[in-house]
């Protein structure tokens, strides 16, 4: 089932908690809502499965207009963080209940519906556990039989909401990669929120990243990460540094150092940047140049802090972790990879640049002026 958001807003009381939200999901795909606590996902899920209805703007499932429609007949299926089992039944009975409960003529014989409930025990890997009560089952076997009862009603969107936010860490990998399977297996049009940007990246086709009700960007992983179309995508995925430039003679300058980092257009702007995309230069003509404030030993590498334009920027690099990096030292860099924004403030004094087209741009493209590999 493919689903069409069309200007979609819904305000409770003063401030809306989505703007103007627009999103295509395609039948068949894994897209995860990302963004922090507050920005609006839960809201955004409600109303598709029509536990909410939208202020303005219209959800389509396939071509039908689904706002007159209940939730019963959107056919979603749920799974939410704390969408506790009945403790009562059984786990068969937990999973058969949506069948059970359907009107007499729509609804299969008993038999079937068992037969259903231990196939779908099956695809969730909890065969022989049928008989046990959800207080016998770890955080992760219940959330398995969340999905799996969600699953029985055949339904049209499957609607997770951050289904594993409660269980601990090395379990949520596991779900993770268990839940992309099953997804690979089924197939089913599957709507997943996170605020865990590993999360998102891991298992969705395509991340929709949110803020404040707003839609930043929607683009598969890769994108996302390597393509982010405004600052606060880069700063919420992944590790960023950050710099005030500006923008002059085709290229970046930090007060009156060149950066060695080309640019078109002119004006005052921000430099973007990962700690671990940056290369380490003995001297240079055109490079940033820091004090080593900090020093920290992260995995692999060597995590450092630095101060720039005479400590009025702060900023992280990696380096080998032979790197001798006593504090206080300088060291030059440069990014290998960067991302150039304009600078935040009243849209005059965004540089008047024109972007060096990408090769591929995503759905909504930057503000971003030029960014190189
Ligand atoms: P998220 O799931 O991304 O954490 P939500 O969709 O739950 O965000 O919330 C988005 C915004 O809408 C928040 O500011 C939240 O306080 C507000 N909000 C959500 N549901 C309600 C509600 N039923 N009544 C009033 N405000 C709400
Ligand atoms: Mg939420």
């Amino acid at each position: 089932m493919e689903l069409s958001i069309r200007n979609v807003r819904k305000d409770f009381g003063a401030t809306p908690a989505l703007h103007e939200v627009s999103l295509d999901i395609r039948s068949g795909e894994l897209i995860a809502l990302l963004g922090p606590s507050g920005s609006g996902k839960t809201t955004l899920l409600r109303l598709i499965a029509g536990l909410e209805a939208p202020s303005a703007g219209t959800v389509f499932f396939g071509e039908d207009d689904a706002s007159r429609r209940s939730v019963q007949e959107r056919q979603v299926g749920f799974v939410f963080q704390h969408y506790a089992l009945f403790r009562h039944m059984t786990v068969l009975e937990n999973i058969g209940f949506g069948l059970s409960v359907r009107p007499r003529a729509q609804r299969p014989a008993r038999a079937e519906i068992r037969r259903r409930a231990e196939e779908l025990l099956d695809l969730v890997q909890l065969s022989g556990l049928g008989q046990r009560y959800p207080a016998q089952l770890s955080g992760g076997q219940r959330q398995r039989v969340a999905l799996a009862r969600a699953l029985a009603i055949e339904p049209r969107v499957l609607l997770l909401d951050e289904p594993f936010g409660a269980l601990d860490a090395q379990v949520r990998k596991d779900l993770r990669r268990w839940l992309r399977e099953i997804h690979d297996r089924t197939g089913h049009t599957t709507v997943f929120v996170t605020h865990d940007q590993e999360e998102a990246l891991e298992l969705a086709d395509r991340v929709v990243v949110m803020s404040q009700g707003r839609i930043e960007q929607v683009g598969t992983p890769d994108e996302v990460y390597d393509r982010p179309a405004v600052p606060f995508v880069h700063r919420f995925i992944g590790e960023s540094s950050q710099v005030p430039v500006r923008i002059a003679d085709g290229q970046l300058w930090l007060d009156d150092r060149a950066l060695g980092l080309p640019a078109s257009g002119s004006g005052e702007a921000v430099l973007f940047f990962r700690p671990h995309q940056v290369e380490v230069l003995s001297g240079c003509g055109g490079c940033l140049a820091g004090t080593v404030t900090g020093s920290r030993r992260l995995a692999g590498t060597r995590r450092l802090e630095l101060e720039l334009g005479g400590g009025r920027h702060r900023v992280e690099i990696d380096v080998p972790i032979e790197h001798p990096a006593a504090t206080r030292s300088q060291i030059s860099f440069r990014p290998r990879t960067w991302r150039v924004y304009p600078a935040a403030g009243d849209g005059s004094a965004a540089p008047a640049a024109t972007p060096a087209p990408e090769p591929e741009q995503t759905a909504i493209e930057p503000l971003a002026l030029y960014s190189i590999r």
